[in-house]
């Protein structure tokens, strides 16, 4: 009998530890117009980098890797536990190490990397000395890879990209882009992309723009033009034409990765509004003593529960079958889950806090925005349900009569011809 829902008394005291961190130290930074990414910026680093040596003391660094990169390997269920504390904070990932997308980047970086990559580009990575950027959108389309036109071609000892992507989040603040381009525009559309590194200071890159999420984030996504940007032919990333495959190497795990933080932000509003509905009175009772304010309250939690519960037995599944690609239903029901989740919590407690819930004075318009941030990255919620719809039907087959397999009439039938010989036995002897 092995099901257990409880964490283990040893490691909850790290988490104990990481909760009282983040609260006296990590979250205060979320409210001092720091960008948590600008490894640039004297003041940021005066701040987060004392506390990343005491991450890093504590043996907490870089949970989502192994010992052989310099994390402790605690597998997907701890890092889950411990990411839905970090996602309370914008600086939470940053100062344990494991943001997104440098967490995904230096995944596929570890795994397809030559020895020099990995010394000029992972190690500063792993560090946080340095931030990447995963560029794969295009102006043109998204979810679609088999849309997009950036090409690389060959030039003797260097290939030439040109193009343009799009959404490449902290390519303004990034030392380098993990970027997709179609190398085989004639093979089969999983084999056209190929993945190289590029440093961003490379002549001909263009920031075109880079645009901010909702009306008061900061910059951060950039539309970016590539015009003969010449890179060496080494700073290709895994094969020539594998570009699908590395990207999927990333993408399983930092879906899941999000959806552990989101957990974090969902729980957060909760607890505002659980605050709120116990201190507002209107017309004689509290907000809590209200039928359809209870039911938000109980709609929430239960929503948050739920997702919770898949989000842990997905990073479980993950740590037994060491395979995303076993798990690929689950990682995709949840991805398709989390926005819906998101929101709805958020918009709930925005709602119940009345006319302060809309100003930026509380955070929930910026959460509400933030989820259908979690909606697009890495893919819109209709492709994820496509391949949960898809793997699901995997398991059933079709009915080979006019009728359904469980039709009743055919069912009482079989029925009777099974069991009718008894009960006439059974009628007669009580006759
Ligand atoms: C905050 C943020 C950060 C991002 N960061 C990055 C990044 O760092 N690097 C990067 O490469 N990209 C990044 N993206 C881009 C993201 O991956 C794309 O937004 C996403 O893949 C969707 O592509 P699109 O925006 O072109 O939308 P489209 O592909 O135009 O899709 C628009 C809408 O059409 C619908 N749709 C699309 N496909 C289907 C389908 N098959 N079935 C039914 N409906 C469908 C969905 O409703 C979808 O939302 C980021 C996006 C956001 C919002």
């Amino acid at each position: 009998m092995a099901w257990d829902f409880e964490t283990d008394p040893e490691f909850q005291l790290e988490l104990d530890w990481i909760d009282g961190f983040m609260t006296e130290e990590v979250e205060p930074l979320d409210y001092l117009d720091l960008e948590p990414y600008d490894v640039r910026c004297p003041k940021r680093n005066a701040l987060v980098k004392p506390l990343q040596q005491i991450v890093k003391e504590r043996g907490l660094w870089a949970c989502h890797l192994g010992p052989e990169l310099g994390g402790p390997g605690y597998g997907q269920v701890k890092l889950a536990l411990m990411n839905e504390i970090l996602g309370r904070s914008k600086f939470g990932p940053i100062v344990f190490g494991c943001q997104a997308p440098d967490s995904g980047n230096s995944e596929i970086l570890a795994h397809y990397g030559t020895a020099a990559q990995k010394e000029r580009y992972l190690k500063p990575l792993l560090n946080n000395d340095i931030v990447s950027c995963f560029s794969m959108t295009e102006v043109q389309g998204g979810a679609d890879p088999k849309v997009f036109t950036t090409s690389a071609v060959l030039d003797g000892d260097e290939w030439v990209i040109n193009g343009e992507k799009w959404f490449s989040s902290h390519a303004h603040v990034a030392s380098f882009l993990l970027l997709m381009a179609v190398t085989d525009p004639d093979a089969g559309e999983y084999r056209r992309l190929s993945t190289f590194i590029i440093p961003a200071d490379t002549p001909g890159i263009e920031m075109v723009r880079n645009m901010p999420v909702g009306h008061h984030g900061k910059p951060g996504h950039a539309w970016l033009r590539l015009t003969n940007v010449r890179v060496p032919k080494d700073h290709l990333l895994g094969e020539r034409g594998g570009g699908f495959v590395v990207a999927q190497t990333r993408l399983g795990g930092g879906r899941i990765h999000h959806a552990m933080r989101t957990i974090g932000q969902v729980r957060r509003a909760f607890d505002m509004m659980c605050e709120r509905v116990l201190s507002r009175t209107t017309q004689g009772t509290l907000l809590a003593e209200k039928q359809m304010v209870q039911e938000k309250i109980a709609d929430s939690w239960a929503e948050i529960e739920q997702f919770r519960l898949l989000v842990l037995r997905t990073a479980w599944k993950i740590d037994k079958y060491k395979d995303y690609l076993a798990v690929r239903k689950d990682i995709g029901a949840i991805k398709a889950l989390m926005p819906k989740v998101f929101h709805d919590v958020a918009a709930r407690a925005l709602h119940i806090h009345g006319s302060l819930g809309v100003t930026p004075d509380m955070p929930f318009a910026e959460q509400v925005i933030e989820s259908f941030h979690m909606g697009l990255a890495d893919g819109p919620a209709e492709v994820h349900k496509v391949t949960v719809a898809r793997q699901v039907l995997r398991d059933y087959e079709a009915t080979s009569g006019k009728f359904p397999t469980r039709y009743i009439p055919h069912l009482r039938e079989a029925a009777i011809a099974k069991y009718g010989r008894l009960l006439a036995e059974i009628e007669a002897k009580a006759a």
